[in-house]
Order: structure tokens, then sequence, then C-alpha cells
């Protein structure tokens, strides 16, 4: 069946020809961007929680915030070593709508969201303070043992070196013997247990919790800067040795 056409719009081979210029130069711009992966980093850390999430909080601390300082402190030290570095989020807000911070489904979907924004990476550590029953303190470094196949080792491994730098750095630094809680499935805590999500990547990937906000001492610890600066210096060693950089001691 033939349909005579009077207009040349009408016709599909046309249609980019009644376009203004300007409109279809913006139009393949966006495109160009929306196709174009996010440029490879060495490591994307993620600093959990957003003020909509705003997790832990105590001696006047909020966890949100504490670890957005943290991982500047950390990508800071990382970029000194001449590692490229992406954060999921530089300011306050999350990524996702999230109206409700109990809602896994919300959860999941923010934790999909940071994967997303950590782009291509060759490991993605998010960064946390616990909460819990005031008596408990220390620190504890989660990974997913489901992630892949024949990945699980791999995580574990990362989980272990930030674990071990993280205890090393409050004590060689600080003084603070941190409660060595150890290197943990994230199974141990329950499925689905929400941020774990953040450890469903593509990549190698850890969930150090450094220090329980809900405890007074180490709440108080934290609104020290030289505590996070030994939990950055404990991240970024954890890091260099998993990537097996010699960061050197030329500073
Ligand atoms: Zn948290």
């Amino acid at each position: 069946m033939r349909h005579i056409l009077h207009h040349p719009c009408a016709l599909p081979q046309a249609k980019l020809a009644c376009y203004p210029a300007a409109v279809l130069a913006a139009v393949l711009a966006a495109l160009v961007l929306l196709t174009q992966p996010n440029q490879p980093v060495n490591v994307a850390l993620d600093p959990g929680h957003s003020r909509a999430d705003i997790g832990a909080a105590g001696g006047g601390l909020r966890e949100y915030q504490l670890t957005l300082d943290l991982a500047q402190r950390v990508r800071a030290r990382l970029q000194n070593a001449h590692l490229s570095v992406r954060l999921t989020r530089e300011d306050d807000l999350p990524l996702t709508a999230y109206t409700d911070p109990n809602a896994t489904d919300q959860i999941q979907a923010e934790q999909e969201a940071r994967i997303a924004a950590a782009g291509p990476a060759r490991i993605y550590v998010s960064l946390h303070f616990n909460g819990g029953p005031a008596n408990l303190r220390g620190t504890e470094t989660y990974f997913n043992p489901e992630r892949g196949q024949d990945t699980a080792s791999t995580d574990q491994v990362l989980a272990a070196l930030l674990q071990q730098h993280v205890v090393a750095a409050l004590a060689d630094e600080l003084g603070y013997a941190s409660l060595d809680r150890g290197v943990k499935s994230d199974l141990t805590a329950g499925k689905p247990y929400g941020h774990f999500f953040g450890l469903r990547g593509p990549v190698p990937s850890a969930l150090v919790e450094n220090l329980f906000l809900s405890n007074a001492t180490e709440a108080a610890l934290l609104r020290d800067d030289a505590t996070l600066d030994a939990l950055a210096d404990g991240c970024a060693q954890g890091i260099f040795e998993y990537l097996a950089v010699d960061a050197g001691v030329a500073d």
C-alpha cells in the first residue's frame, strides 16, 4: 500500500532535517553523554548513608556526615599515590527518591544507584560507622561471599586487608586498641540487609564499619580529626596492599 505524503517530516528518513541544527546538536550531545561509560577508576569509595538515611548517631555526630568526611580523606591519600578515585556521592543527598529508610526496596534501589554511580572501578569500598547497644565497640568489615563465582576469596582478601590496616592504624597512630571484631560474611548480619545490597556490584567489594558511633568512647574519639586521619590511613593502606600499589614513603 502506498501513501501520499505531503510533508517531508512524515517521511522517517526526512525527519532529522525538520529540526533546527541546535536542537539536533543538543540531542546528540545528550546521547553521547548517556552512552559514554564513566571513565574507569582504580577505586570507588561509597560514603555510606545520606541526609535521607542518616545512619548511626552519637556524640553529636551523624554517620552520613562522618562517612563523607572519611571518604574525602581516603581519596586524598589514594590520589597522592596516583590512584584514580570516584565517590558515589559528593554531597549529603541520596541518589534516589528516598522517602523511607526502612523500606528494603528503597534501600536496594539506592544501593544499586551507588554501584552505578561508582562506574567502572577495580574495587568498591563502602565506608560506615556502626550503631548498636552502647557497650558494643570496635571495627568490623563485611564482604559478600555470594557476589559471584570465584570471587569470594578476592572480596574476602580485600575485606581482610581493610580490617587489618584500620585496626593497626588506630593502635599505631592513636594508641587506641580497637576491638578487632573481624572480617564477616554479610550473611552473618542476615539478608536482605540494607547496605549490603551495595556489595552486589561487579567488582571486589567490602564494607568497613570503622568504629561505633553508639559507643561513648568511640564517638568521643571520632570528634577528633586525628581519629579520622588514622582511619583514612588504615583504609588507604588496605587498598594499597590489595592493589599492590607501592604508596612509597616519599611524603
Ligand atoms: Zn551505616
